[in-house]
């Protein structure tokens, strides 16, 4: 009966604990929040700074085993938790993903395509990937950024000293607003002996820079399936990962495929597989950090996800609760502050092998977003 220990409080680590629940095994969560997503539903808790050695040596002798929900925390603590028991995935996994230039510099490593990109670290920098780049282009913190924080979009030569002044001096990078036609992202899990499994690409719409809906499976042409999953799959081997990790992709108008992220966790984007999958992103994210089989990444309904995201979007809940076919996920947080994500609701549908056969403003009804293409 092992404990697996995971490294975050949020809604992530809850669903995670979740489905280690299923499989029989206790969680223990490292967190500052003692009453928070994840708290809730785990059979321990260390209260404490992620980079406290003290706190951390303390997480690591109540645990077998580590994972982490979320990104932006210390490689440096993940390599010291290794020291006395496997983190899944690695901390060098957690250090390519937390900084866009290593993230990209791996990426085109492992022949993945992505979108051209400089690095930004002053003003002469900036002017050459502006010329480079063309207008218009996003400039992005190298690091910590989520939910479309920490990027301005540069549309003129004028606004460049407005938005570069906005970001530094943190490390930026500038990269080519790629005109896509769709925005895909495929889970992969990677099990201890090797094993992958890929989720089928999934179609997402943000809205004010955070997920809003993803739509499975994404209406996309199966050549185009195969090559995302491949792409998923490579990035897995090489960064021989073992647990679970979304991929953000654009498709261009031409239909290529660009890489835009990385994340080495369950991911928003695939939180439609825990009501169209027999074993959904949790469960196998669960049994790769545990060590067990993973079986296919099976698919038996299409479906769409609705994020709940603030006192907007819970003043649906009254609806939704009272809706059978709405399927809903709340994450226990106290508080519906704005751009907060509360909760999702998944809808289901039988499965078509057609994909865009679903319509998503007729299937969520009440829930539809007025303008979900907007970024
Ligand atoms: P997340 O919450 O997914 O971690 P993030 O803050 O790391 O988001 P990105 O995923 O890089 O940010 O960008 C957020 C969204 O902005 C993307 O999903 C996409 O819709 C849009 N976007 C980002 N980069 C580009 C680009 N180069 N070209 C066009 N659109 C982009
Ligand atoms: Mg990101
Ligand atoms: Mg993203």
């Amino acid at each position: 009966n092992a404990v697996i220990g995971i490294v975050g409080g949020g809604q992530l680590g809850r669903m995670s604990a979740m489905a280690a629940a299923k499989l029989g095994f206790k969680t223990h969560i490292l967190t500052q929040d003692p009453n928070g997503p994840a708290a809730q539903v785990s059979s321990g808790i260390t209260l404490g700074a992620y980079d406290d050695l003290a706190v951390l040596e303390q997480f690591a002798r109540a645990v077998d085993v580590v994972t982490f929900e979320f990104e932006n925390i210390s490689a440096d603590g993940l390599d010291c938790l290794a020291q006395h028991c496997p983190v899944r995935p690695s901390g060098a996994i957690l250090r390519t993903s937390q900084d866009r230039s290593v993230e990209k510099t791996f990426l085109t490593q492992a022949g993945v395509p992505i979108a051209p990109w400089h690095p930004v670290t002053d003003h002469a920098s900036l002017q050459v990937a502006a010329e480079k780049l063309g207008f218009p282009f996003i400039l992005k913190t190298a690091r910590d950024g989520y939910d479309g924080k920490g990027q301005r979009r540069v549309y003129t030569p004028d606004a460049l000293t407005e938005a570069y002044a906005a970001l530094a001096p943190r490390a930026l990078v500038a990269e080519g607003m790629v005109d896509f036609a769709c925005e895909i992202s495929v889970m992969v899990v990677r099990g201890a002996n090797g094993t992958v499994r890929c989720f089928d690409p999934a179609q997402n719409f943000h809205r004010n820079g955070i997920l809003d809906i993803t739509v499975a499976p994404a209406p996309i042409a199966p050549e185009l399936t195969q090559q995302a999953q491949t792409l998923a799959t490579t990035i897995a081997e090489k960064l021989e990962l073992i647990g679970i990790l979304g991929v953000e992709m654009f498709i261009d108008r031409t239909g290529n495929l660009l890489v835009n992220e990385i994340a080495p966790r369950p991911h928003n984007s695939g939180h439609w597989t825990m009501d169209a999958c027999p074993v959904d992103q949790f469960d196998m994210h669960i049994r790769a950090v545990a060590g067990l089989p993973l079986p296919p990444a099976q698919r038996h309904a299409d479906a769409v996800m609705k994020n709940l995201i603030g006192p907007d979007d819970m003043a649906l809940w009254p609806q939704i609760i009272a809706t059978p076919t709405f399927l809903p996920h709340l994450y226990g947080k106290a508080e519906a502050r704005r751009g907060r994500k509360m909760g999702h609701v998944n809808l289901v549908f039988p499965y078509s092998g057609l994909p865009g056969a679903l319509g998503i403003q007729d299937a969520l009804g009440p829930l539809a977003t007025p303008d979900t293409t907007e970024n």
